[in-house]
């Protein structure tokens, strides 16, 4: 089929969802979780759905400019094989170097073409099996008490394991696994993120007060750039270290495994600039006998059935995050990844099975690019 069809438009569209509670954590709030939603639209009939939610403070992507972005990459597109997903993905990177997350809802649109053209579910396309898998649930910076309320609250609805975010300071930090972990026992798993938030000193005897308190691992103790002290940090501790904002794409991949800077990866479409490098990254995990988890940032069900699909091909990937939709007030995703509390699984439907609500769409400013 590759070579018969070509890309005859693409809508773009601003899909603002508020959040039932604000979300903080060390580096930023998010109060809306601003997406823009592609629909990748072929001479074919077939069309696919991608999704970028910027995180400002992580990638430097805010939705005006993935609006903008989106409009820039789409005009590079028209009259395109949508099934080279390579040569779509060299094109979209040369021209936008650093925008990964509005790259990254284009080449998940792409991969929704390619399923829907081959007739396959997204994991098999991707060469994968179907495995059902479970999502932690997080919980964002807050007063001890109230965050260990809300661990309780996890547990009791059946989740298997309880992300907190973390980066403040020692004394607070610890006071919030402690009160968590009396909390809810021992029998669940706690993974903690700092996103930065701490310095090599405080990441280190921070870690080193919480390794009594059953940690799974602990994402992102310093700052992005800082290699030499994730490599020291993780030198100093007991609690399993994993790299997130460090980790973009398979470049920083090999860059972290070869430094020995972390024991797991956490990949994410909206770094990595979609599944394409995703597997990558991937591939470079396992060469160095690194595990990963599949994260997410704030995507409605479009983009985390994508993020599923990639978790369910590749058993390398241990972990799931992909909990982003359940803090959203609105859910205007059809068909795609489904949840029961955290367990998810994944529909037979090709492509990633997901597509948005016509009615929600019709309330979304759009634009179109043909
Ligand atoms: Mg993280």
């Amino acid at each position: 089929m590759s070579g018969n069809i070509k890309i005859s438009s693409v809508d773009i569209y601003k899909a603002d969802i508020q959040l039932k509670e604000p979300f903080r954590i060390a580096i930023m709030e998010i109060v809306s979780a601003m997406s823009i939603f592609v629909k990748v639209n072929t001479d074919a009939g077939i069309y696919g759905f991608g999704e970028a939610n910027p995180t400002w403070a992580i990638t430097g992507e805010t939705q005006a400019i993935n609006f903008a972005g989106a409009v820039d990459l789409a005009r590079l597109l028209i009259g395109k094989d949508p099934l080279n997903i390579e040569e779509r993905n060299q094109e979209l990177g040369r021209y936008l170097v650093r925008n990964s997350t509005i790259r990254s809802a284009f080449d998940i649109a792409l991969y929704d073409i390619l399923g829907k053209a081959s007739g396959l579910p997204l994991y098999a396309v991707l060469g994968g099996g179907k495995r059902s898998f479970w999502t932690d649930n997080t919980i964002g910076i807050a007063d001890p008490d109230y965050m260990a309320e809300k661990a309780v609250g996890f547990k009791k609805q059946g989740f298997k394991a309880i992300k907190v975010k973390l980066g403040t300071t020692k004394v607070q930090d610890v006071e919030r696994i402690s009160k968590i972990r009396k909390a809810i026992g021992d029998a669940l798993p706690i993974r903690i993120d700092a996103n930065q938030g701490w310095d090599y000193k405080t990441a280190v005897s921070t870690l080193k007060a919480l390794e009594p308190m059953g940690i799974e691992y602990c994402e992102q103790p310093v700052a992005h750039w800082d290699y030499e002290n994730l490599r020291r940090v993780r030198q100093n501790t007991s609690i399993a270290i994993m790299a997130d904002e460090s980790l973009f794409d398979h470049h920083d991949a090999f860059k972290l495994a070869s430094m020995g800077c972390c024991d797991y990866f956490n990949i994410k479409l909206a770094k990595a600039g979609g599944i394409h490098n995703g597997l990558k990254i991937n591939a470079i995990a396992e060469g160095a006998g690194i595990k990963c988890m599949v994260g997410c940032m704030l995507e409605t069900r479009l983009g985390l059935s994508a993020a599923a699909h990639l978790v369910s091909a590749r058993p390398n990937i241990r972990y799931a995050d992909l909990d982003g939709y359940i803090p959203l007030k609105e859910d205007p995703v059809l068909g795609g990844a489904e949840y029961n509390i955290g367990e998810i699984a994944l529909p037979d439907t090709p492509g990633h099975g997901a597509d948005v609500d016509p009615d929600f769409l019709a309330r979304c400013e759009c634009t179109t690019i043909d």
